[in-house]
């Protein structure tokens, strides 16, 4: 490992302060920061140890929701009562992830910032974009089964590899951040960003940005949610397909259905256009799989990953079925 100064930050100010200019890395249960600077591929000239600040607590809101600290710890955050009860879903993508000791190190906020599991991306001697931007990538002609189908471009098809962020997409949550300019909220749906033709650049948030807290707002509807994970192996796997949902059905009519895919995209990807064409409509087999295919339509697969779309097809169809829809 190169060497790097390390700085302990006693409070929120000097962790943003100490965070200007480049090079800089926050460090929180360092789960995945380490690992890839154990393997060179992020070489910060500074980390900044942001586990001392008060941003461990989970509290409720006015509105009815809850506020998470960054620094709360995924296995805190999935055994939560509230968070069992009200967002089943989130509890349910957190204990869907890594292994309990791995759960009980990772933080909220550096599950937001976890970067791509795509093997090219690990390996020095590949062409990764996302890596050393204008190198290639190797992944489009290469070993592909594990990426993207929805909102690649030809520049990286990495899928992203969190299972929270899909759960807080599917919920609108919302990230406050802190920076030199103050604090500003950022909605989940914008906080990732596409690959496009820079996919180095992942994240919203401008440079020494730290993440303070995760927002979930008030939703009745997520009291009847589901996050199913299909994976290569039952535990200790990144998702093939992964769906979020949440389901609310008055009179045989969809009054509320929010719905976000894990491991076919390079975001947390929300089904909007299967929201819509469920919104309103029958909660039977037969308007998911309509639903699941129009959100599938505009996928771009190769080789590797064509039996994603089949299988996230397949796979939304099942977890709202199993949230209460009839068959037919
Ligand atoms: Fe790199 Fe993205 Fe290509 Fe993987 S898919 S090799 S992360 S550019």
């Amino acid at each position: 490992m190169r060497p790097f100064a390390y700085v302990k930050a006693a409070d929120v100010d000097e962790a943003v302060r100490a965070a200007t200019g480049p090079g800089v890395k926050f460090l929180g249960g360092g789960t995945n920061l380490v690992d890839l600077m154990r393997e060179g591929i992020e070489r910060p000239d500074t980390v900044v140890d942001v586990t001392g600040l008060p941003f461990d607590t989970i509290e409720e809101l006015p509105s009815g929701g809850l506020r998470i600290g960054a620094l709360v710890r995924n296995s805190a955050l999935a055994a939560d009562a509230r968070v069992r009860t009200r967002y089943p879903m989130v509890s349910q993508a957190l204990l869907s992830g890594a292994s309990a000791q791995l759960r009980n190190m990772a933080t909220v906020g550096g599950n937001l910032l976890q970067r791509t599991r795509c093997p090219y991306f690990y390996d020095h001697a590949s062409a990764c974009n996302k890596r050393e931007p204008g190198a290639g990538c190797d992944a489009l002609g290469g070993f592909n089964r594990s990426t993207a189908i929805l909102g690649v471009s030809e520049h990286c098809i990495a899928a992203h590899p969190s299972d929270l962020c899909v759960a807080l997409a599917a919920l609108d949550a919302i990230v406050e951040v802190r920076g030199q300019d103050g604090t500003r909220r950022v909605p989940m749906a914008d906080f990732h960003r596409l690959p496009g033709d820079t996919p180095d650049i992942e994240t919203a948030l401008a440079p020494g940005e730290l993440v303070t807290a995760v927002e979930l707002p008030p939703a009745p509807a997520a009291a009847n949610s589901r996050y199913r994970k299909v994976r290569d192996r039952a535990s200790y796997a990144f998702a093939l397909v992964s769906v979020a949902a949440a389901l609310e059905v008055r009179d045989g009519a969809i009054t509320d259905v929010r719905l976000a895919l894990g491991g076919v995209a390079p975001k947390p990807w929300r089904a909007t256009e299967a929201e819509r064409l469920l919104l309103g409509g029958p909660a039977d087999e037969g308007a998911f799989r309509r639903a699941a295919e129009a959100e599938l339509a505009s996928a771009t697969t190769r080789d590797g990953n064509a039996f994603k779309a089949r299988l996230a097809v397949a796979t939304i169809t099942a977890t709202l079925r199993e949230l209460g829809g009839t068959a037919r």
